[in-house]
């Protein structure tokens, strides 16, 4: 290839929207030789999603980007539903409920425009990687979005598959010219319309003026040329339309009915009391207006119209109508006796999407498919951006410990066993969900074509659980040590490696800790300085397994006992700590230690403790970082953490978790054992010679 940008790379993505951007900042963090590009000229359309689930925010707040989100986004308390009276057929305000479901999260669902939060990743991916990548020749700037840059040819040799340190892909790259990589609005735009960009970006992201003109000469010098990329692994995050899988001659199944969609983003001049909500209207006979409130005094309104005969109230949609004036049209027609208009319309749109699912999410787990490449739904539910996130975060972590030569390949298959049955929940989801809204409200109980307004209601609310992505369950396998008789999972698949499932969680010692699904979060105080954390902010994302310790009262002698036992097993020389870390690393970069204790603060120090529990380095010393307690704070309450985990005060438990804070096995405090087994059955055996645990006095470690 010429020398356009490295040759050789451990990750190529293809798609630089939400899906590949996860990818990237993974890569990021990690330390992973990653190139990302993208067709597009400039960064993003305006409009497009907007909403963030809860979990999401959890998981940009691992990515310590959580709180620019949180603040400059819109958040949403309360969902109002609305319906014709019985007598009037007026519409009139029939339930209340909360948007997010109280105490499942820390955050609550939010609104932001797309581009932001693509910027947000820009940032991360571009500080973390310089920061990871400093001294690898070669990646010294770190990780860049490369725009207008797209892949012309394919090729995977599949002799090479199983060899971990083999390059089995070979992409040819063609840079764009300018005018090429320009994006026409036509993705997501049927008419097309002058409103679109301008106004919207230069309120929001002034910063990266400069970053767009830079872009634009890099794009003229290198118009045109082609050069040949070999990589390790791909990533086609390249949108519902996507070339990579096309390449790869998977499909799209599922439902061949095209909702056509009108969106339209505008300041609102109403009378309507909640226009600051979301609202889900159900007129009478006109139809069914989403009501979304967003930043800078921003509404969107969402109108269903579909393509097939009946299932939308009667009327085959045309989209050659579809227009701002009509969508507000129809808008005034479901808000009557309110009225509503505008001055000022940032964007509108009118799409069709499908709801479909990909028969497979990877050629022999070396490219794999994320994001809407692997399903499309509708923008209903505000699902698509997120779940095309997590799915790439799910993803992220166990390409790069592959990479890192931490983990055995057996790993990546549970990306497609564990986000394959997510894609085929959300499109269940969104098919109920689209149904309910579209349809009409019915007249009375004989009213059998209606819809049943308790029925949405009670839809609503379930749906609500499912649309935070906390409800997220992932089945049995290597990394999920689930009990279960059964070798198969949800979707029909095999557990995998179940002959290496030895290890099988004892859930009883902490209810609430779910094997499974994510970590959940309460208040703890640091031993050493008693600030109060929310536990969940202390599982950053930067690829570490972690051993949790929920160490009782180590006041009891017994207790302690057994803390010191464990101590000691993880910190001999034959340790997993030890055994699974690499040459010249420290064990903390793998796995980290922290631990909850339950006994009353200000009688333990952190030298209570045996020091694997607290890490020493030659240049700072101890490390303060690691031991919690559970008690009462000055200022912040308290968090009652053992009881919310049902975990028992005296005696504890043990808890491991993976690097996207999903619990893969909970155990008895001191059953070093079955943790032992559990990394065992994925984990490289690296070769030893060091003592990376510092055994002797803990002098030679530093980071
Ligand atoms: P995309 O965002 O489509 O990104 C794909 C990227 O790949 C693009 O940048 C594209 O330029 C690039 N690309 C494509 N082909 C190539 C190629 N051959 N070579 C190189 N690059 C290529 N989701 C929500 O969660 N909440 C919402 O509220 C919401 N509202 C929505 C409203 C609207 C009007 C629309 C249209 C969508 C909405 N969605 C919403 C869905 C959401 O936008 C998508 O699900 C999400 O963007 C998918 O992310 P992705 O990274 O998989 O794909």
């Amino acid at each position: 290839g010429s020398a356009d940008g490295p040759s050789e790379v451990d990750v190529l993505i293809v798609g630089a929207g939400p899906a590949g951007l996860m990818m990237a900042n993974w890569m990021s963090r990690c330390g992973i030789r990653t190139r990302i590009v993208d067709k597009r000229g400039t960064k993003i359309y305006n409009g497009q999603a907007d909403g963030l689930q809860c979990r999401t925010l959890e998981i940009f707040d691992s990515f310590d980007f959580g709180h620019r989100a949180w603040i400059e986004s819109n958040h949403m308390l309360e969902i109002c539903l609305w319906n014709p009276d019985a007598k009037t057929g007026i519409i009139h305000r029939s339930d209340r409920i909360p948007d997010t479901i109280p105490n499942i999260s820390r955050f609550q669902q939010v609104v932001l425009h797309q581009g932001r939060i693509e910027r947000f990743f820009l940032d991360s991916i571009s500080e973390n990687s310089k920061r990871t990548l400093k001294d690898v020749p070669g990646w010294e700037d770190g990780i860049k979005v490369e725009h207008g840059v797209l892949p012309t040819s394919l090729e995977f040799d599949e002799t090479l598959a199983e060899n971990t340190d083999a390059y089995p892909i070979t992409v040819k790259l063609r840079h764009l010219s300018e005018e090429e990589a320009t994006p026409k609005q036509s993705a997501t735009s049927l008419n097309g319309s002058g409103l679109q960009d301008g106004l919207f970006r230069s309120n929001l992201s002034s910063d990266d003026t400069q970053e767009l003109l830079d872009k634009t000469k890099l794009l003229q010098a290198k118009a045109g040329r082609e050069e040949t990329v070999k990589a390790k692994y791909m990533l086609g995050a390249d949108g519902a339309h996507s070339w990579v899988r096309n390449q790869l001659g998977f499909k799209l199944q599922g439902e061949s009915t095209d909702y056509i969609w009108g969106v339209l983003d505008i300041v609102p001049i109403t009378d309507f009391p909640d226009i600051r909500m979301r609202c889900a209207i159900h007129s009478e006979s006109s139809g069914s207006v989403m009501v979304i409130p967003r930043e800078n005094k921003l509404v969107r309104l969402y109108i269903q119209l579909t393509t097939t005969e009946n299932a939308g109230g009667g009327q085959k949609a045309d989209r050659s109508k579809i227009n701002p004036e009509s969508i507000l049209a129809s808008a005034q027609r479901i808000l009557r006796p309110y009225k509503i208009t505008y001055r000022y319309c940032d964007w509108w749109t009118a799409y069709q999407i499908g709801q479909r699912v990909g028969d497979s999410f990877s050629l022999k787990e070396r490219i794999f498919l994320a994001g809407d490449a692997v399903h499309t739904h509708s923008p209903k539910a505000g699902q698509g951006m997120n779940v095309s996130m997590q799915d790439a975060f799910n993803l992220g972590w166990k390409v790069a410990s592959v990479v890192n030569g931490t983990s055995n390949r057996s790993i990546l298959k549970t990306y497609q066993s564990e986000r394959r049955r997510i894609a085929q929940d959300l499109i269940d989801f969104d098919h109920r969900f689209s149904r309910l809204f579209s349809g009409r409200p019915a007249k009375d109980v004989l009213d059998e074509e209606g819809i049943s307004m308790d029925e949405f209601k009670r839809a609503f609310e379930k749906g609500n659980l499912f649309a935070s992505g906390v409800a997220v369950d992932y089945g049995a396998s290597i990394v999920v040590a689930k009990s279960g008789d059964s070798t198969k999972q949800g979707d029909g698949t095999e557990v995998l490696g179940a002959e290496k499932l030895r290890v099988i969680s004892n859930q009883g010692l902490a209810a609430e800790i779910k094997v499974g699904m994510r970590m959940p979060s309460f208040k703890v105080l640091n031993q050493a300085d008693a600030r109060p954390w929310h536990f969940q902010e202390l599982l950053k994302s930067n690829g570490t397994w972690r051993v949790v310790v929920f160490a009782g009262n180590i006041k009891i002698p017994d207790q302690m006992a057994k803390i010191n036992r464990l101590g000691e097993k993880l910190s001999s020389s034959a340790s997993f700590l030890t055994r699974f870390t690499p040459p010249n690393k420290r064990y903390d970069s793998v796995f980290e230690l922290l631990s909850v204790h339950s006994a009353p603060r200000q009688e333990v120090t952190i030298f209570d403790f045996p020091p694997v529990f607290h890490p020493w380095d030659d240049n700072d010393g101890w490390d303060y970082w690691k031991i919690f307690v559970d008690d009462v704070s000055y200022h912040e309450g308290y968090g009652d953490a053992y009881n919310n985990y049902g975990v028992n005060k005296e005696k504890g438990c043990a808890v491991i978790l993976r690097p996207d804070q999903y619990v893969s096995w909970v155990g008895e405090v001191d059953d070093y054992e079955s943790m032992e087994k559990f990394f065992s059955g994925f984990m490289v055996e690296q070769p030893g010679g060091r003592d990376r645990v510092g055994v002797n006095g803990w002098e030679g470690m530093s980071r």
